[in-house]
């Protein structure tokens, strides 16, 4: 009997002497003196790749396995060997090798070893076959997994919130407008455009966050989350800002900003820890080749608490640190990505809980402080990659948020259905957002956040 069986089981000392197929891509061939080959082939299950032997008595060695170059797909059956090479505990002795397609070597742009990130981007179609995007894509793929355990085990709902949204206004940042109307066939005489034409009969954009539809849900329910993609329309190229990118919002009746925080950093250390116990060989990959620091700060995150402080104390140490920054720091400015990198990377050296932030800098719906100056924000800052979370507690009472409304400039009547929360049965409640590519960014060290999508949505780039 054939098990069909991925790189990564074929790999494991126990599959040894089964009789397996494996279907997977060349990455190099290498031919012995003694007439046989060795193949590595990888399938994306893992980092490593399985040795294959290919011994010179098959059928098709000479017309065809001895032609294979990297990135040609096969099939291979045979039994699964202990191998006396180095690094590797089996290896496939072939029986018949099924050539599937080859690549031309000449012009398969993965020929050659080494390209730059910025280069491999252009080839978004091919570099999930590189060892780095195989790597992201799984990492990626366990932060997505525990962000699901984690909510899930307590307990709190999964909630899908709506992709295409009315309310313009959601405080995030620039919006993509969504229209079926013919855009060349618009007036050209001033006159105003007919929004009751259109496919929603009013202005209609991609969601900034889906927190205003969570809040329904968490004040319903109790314990909610959100996770999926995000859009923001913001010009900034910026190596962690896209175009469009996933986010995930938990949302939580009567929770302080305090139970946001303890919920927040939980969270965070988490995923970070299935990171490093569930991607290890990616993590050490990710370790050696891009970033020294990334498992050791790690380690040392999960194990420690992070550092909480009000912006108004963050603002003292900056203005008392004798640094030199581009923007001069002051009560009342937005902290720039210097102000916090020198808060997590040089000041406390790890994670760093900033809250209670000036009423002017944040938005209508995070909660008013006795002082009336503050509000009850929270980001939480990471060295390198800085804001990975935003949240706040909500403002619930309905006076404030009115009031609130009206300084932003906002009509309470376009949000009379988020009114209506505060209206009936109020509850306190709380709640953030974290960007799933920051959190990816931040694990694997890599250092621009379009390496760590697989599509990656930037000002001017959308070719895939
Ligand atoms: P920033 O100040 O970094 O632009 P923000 O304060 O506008 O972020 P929030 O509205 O607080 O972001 O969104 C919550 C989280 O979503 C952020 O902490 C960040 O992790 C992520 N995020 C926000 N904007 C982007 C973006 N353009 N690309 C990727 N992730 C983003
Ligand atoms: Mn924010």
């Amino acid at each position: 009997m054939v098990t069909r069986i991925s790189v990564k089981h074929a790999r494991q000392a126990a599959a040894i002497g089964q009789q397996v197929l494996v279907q997977g891509w060349i990455r190099t061939r290498r031919d012995s003196k003694g007439g046989f080959s060795f193949l590595e082939v990888n399938d994306g299950s893992s980092l490593a790749n399985l040795q294959v032997v290919a011994d010179g008595n098959l059928a098709n060695y000479e017309t065809e396995v001895k032609h294979l170059t990297a990135g040609s797909s096969v099939a291979i059956e045979g039994e699964i060997k202990p191998s006396g090479g180095k690094g590797q505990a089996t290896e496939l002795l072939a029986a018949k090798i099924t050539v599937l397609g080859l690549a031309d070597p000449e012009s398969y742009p993965l020929q050659k070893k080494q390209h730059s990130l910025e280069k491999l981007r252009e080839w978004a179609h091919l570099r999930p076959r590189t060892n780095t995007f195989g790597a992201v894509a799984r990492v990626r793929n366990s932060v997505c997994r525990s962000i699901h355990d984690f909510f899930q085990e307590e307990d709190f709902l999964y909630v899908h919130t709506p992709i295409i949204t009315a309310s313009d206004c959601e405080g995030a940042g620039a919006m993509f407008r969504v229209t079926t109307l013919e855009l060349d066939k618009l007036p050209r005489d001033g006159s105003p455009i007919r929004h009751e034409l259109d496919f929603f009969g009013k202005p209609a954009y991609l969601t900034v966050s889906g927190q205003l539809e969570g809040e329904i849900f968490a004040c319903s329910l109790g314990k909610i989350y959100t996770f999926g993609p995000t859009f923001r329309a913001e010009n900034s190229n910026t190596s962690r800002h896209l175009a469009e990118f996933w986010m995930v919002e938990p949302e939580v009746a009567f929770y302080d900003l305090v139970d946001n925080m303890d919920l927040a950093e939980r969270f965070l250390k988490r995923l970070f820890r299935d990171a490093l116990d569930r991607c290890g060989d990616d993590m050490a990959f990710f370790n050696e080749h891009y970033d020294k620091t990334t498992i050791e700060t790690l380690e040392k995150i999960v194990a420690c608490e992070f550092h909480r402080l009000p912006y108004t104390e963050a603002v003292e140490i900056l203005q008392k640190s004798g640094e030199k920054f581009e923007f001069p720091v002051e009560w009342g400015i937005d902290l720039q990505s210097e102000h916090e990198r020198y808060l997590t990377e040089k000041h406390f050296r790890g994670p760093v809980i900033l809250h209670d932030y000036p009423r002017t800098l944040k938005p209508f719906y995070m909660r008013v402080n006795d002082d009336g100056r503050t509000v009850r924000a929270m980001d939480v800052l990471v060295p390198k990659v800085g804001e990975i979370i935003g949240g706040s507690q909500r403002e619930e009472r309905l006076d404030v948020l009115t009031q609130r409304m009206a300084e932003q400039g906002l009509r309470s009547e376009d949000y009379w259905w988020y009114c209506d929360l505060r209206r009936y049965g109020t509850v306190p409640h709380a709640g953030f957002g974290l960007g799933l590519e920051r959190a990816v960014q931040f694990i694997t060290g890599m250092a621009n956040i379009r390496d760590v999508i697989p599509f990656p949505r930037t000002p001017g780039s959308a070719e895939f």
